[in-house]
Parts: C-alpha cells; structure tokens; sequence
C-alpha cells in the first residue's frame, strides 16, 4: 500500500483529461483531411492517380475515409495544395456517406440514434471480433483500457461473452473463413445491440478492397451504428466515437 501512495505521489496522475480537454497528437499524425477546393483539376487527377485506396473523387474533390490509410501521398504529391491532413483525430461518424468528405463532418453529437445514448449512456459493454484484422486497429483498442485512456471511468468496458455484451467492435475486413464466426457473435449478442466498425478495412475492405476473399464494408452485411475510419483509427478517434455517440 505504502509503495502505492509512494508512486501516486511520485507520478501524479496520468490518465488524460478527454473529452474535457483535447490531448495534443504526434506532431506527424495525419487526421481529418483538409481540400482545398481551389486545387488545379490536373494536381487533384494526379494525386487521384497516385492513391493506393482509390479514395479520392476527382470530380467532387472528396476524399472518402472509409477507404483512405492516411498514407499522406496526395498530401506530398500536392504540397498541401489540393489536401492538408489536420491533428483533429474526431472524424468518426454515423453514416458511411459522411466519411466522403472535403473536411466538413456532420456532428456525430446530433445523429439519428439517439435512443443509443438513453440505452448505453450509464454503461456500455462491448465485445471485440477481429476479422482478419493485422492487429494494429486491435492493438488501438486494447490501448484504450491502460491508465492514461481509462476508458472503464466512462462506464465503457470490453467483455469475453458476447452474451454479456451491448455492441459488437469489429475489426479486419471480415475475410472469408472469419464470416461465419462473425455473424454467429452478433446473433449472440441481446437486443437492443449495437455495431461498430472500426478501420478502413472494416468500413471498405481498405488495403484489400476488391480481394474475393473479403467482404467489401460490414455495412454489407451488418446494420452498421457507427464507422471509425483510419489505419488504424488513433485511441482518442475511437474514444471521440465511442463517448459521443453512446455518452
Ligand atoms: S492519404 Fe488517403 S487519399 Fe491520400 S493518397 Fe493516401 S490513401 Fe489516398
Ligand atoms: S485498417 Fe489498417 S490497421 Fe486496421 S486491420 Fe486493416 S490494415 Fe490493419
């Protein structure tokens, strides 16, 4: 006990003050993407051409983050000139059309499932199925449990049954062999129930997008509550989704 109170007071406290105040990121992360909807059309084909996801709709100068891994080539290619990718890591929304964006977000605050909030509000149960993940959207989930995210002071914790569970997480782009398994977690699940898609893999299929081996979004084959975008999503994005959709 004595070492306890010894470290406390050696360390402080170290969990951080989200949502109360917006912890700084890695200078060199890579959130919401600006446009610049002035872009020379021909920089704007170019950075299209370049794109490994094929997330980038020249005529519309969008860029769809459900398919986007924030890999910052349309970035370099054009100089900041046609995108800028902002530190702001609260880009989760309720719908799979708001992850096409030029930079404006609706806000997840004011989305359709309100009744979610009266629901999970107090306490919120969640199991995780990684689907073919490559555990970098896993091992971002799991971060959210140590001391500095603390995510059990929200009332929000990750369950083994998804018996016990009020939504599922999932993670990976759903490949074939792990379909079934998938489906069979969510069954299992009670009603009401909730689903989150977490990653660009989950959302588009994202560095597998058009493999046959995968499922092309879970949306496709699960009501899809609320979509996490990124490579993997940054804890605070998947922290911003979870509080202020269900909080
Ligand atoms: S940052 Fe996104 S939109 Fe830009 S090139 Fe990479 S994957 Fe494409
Ligand atoms: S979205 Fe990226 S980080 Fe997440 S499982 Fe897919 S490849 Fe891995």
């Amino acid at each position: 006990m004595l070492t306890i109170i010894k470290n406390r007071l050696e360390q402080g406290y170290r969990t951080c003050n989200y949502p109360k105040e917006k912890p700084a990121v890695f200078p060199r992360y890579r959130g919401r993407p600006l446009i610049q909807k002035t872009a020379d059309p021909d920089m704007v084909k170019t950075c299209a051409d370049a794109c490994p996801q094929n997330a980038i709709d020249v005529e519309k100068k969008k860029i769809d983050m459900g398919r986007c891994i924030f890999c910052g080539t349309c970035e370099r290619i054009s100089k900041g000139e046609f995108v800028q990718f902002t530190g702001d890591f609260e880009i989760s929304t309720a719908t799979k059309a708001d992850l096409v964006t030029d930079g404006n977000l609706p806000s997840l605050a004011q989305h359709a499932k309100q009744h979610f909030k009266k629901l999970f509000g107090r306490s919120l149960q969640l199991r995780q199925v990684s689907a073919a993940g490559c555990n970098a959207c896993e091992a971002d989930l799991n971060v959210l449990a140590t001391p500095f995210f603390d995510l059990a002071r929200f009332g929000i914790n990750f369950v083994a049954s998804p018996r016990h569970a009020d939504a599922i997480v999932v993670t990976g782009p759903v490949s074939r062999n792990m379909k079934t398994a998938l489906l069979q977690t969510y069954e299992a699940v009670p009603e009401p129930k909730a689903v989150i898609a977490v990653g660009s893999c989950t959302l588009t299929g994202g560095p597998f997008y058009e493999s046959p081996e995968i499922t092309p979004g879970l949306d496709t084959i699960l009501p899809v509550d609320l979509f996490i975008p990124g490579c993997p999503p940054h804890p605070l994005t998947n922290l911003h989704g979870l509080l202020t959709f269900f909080k």
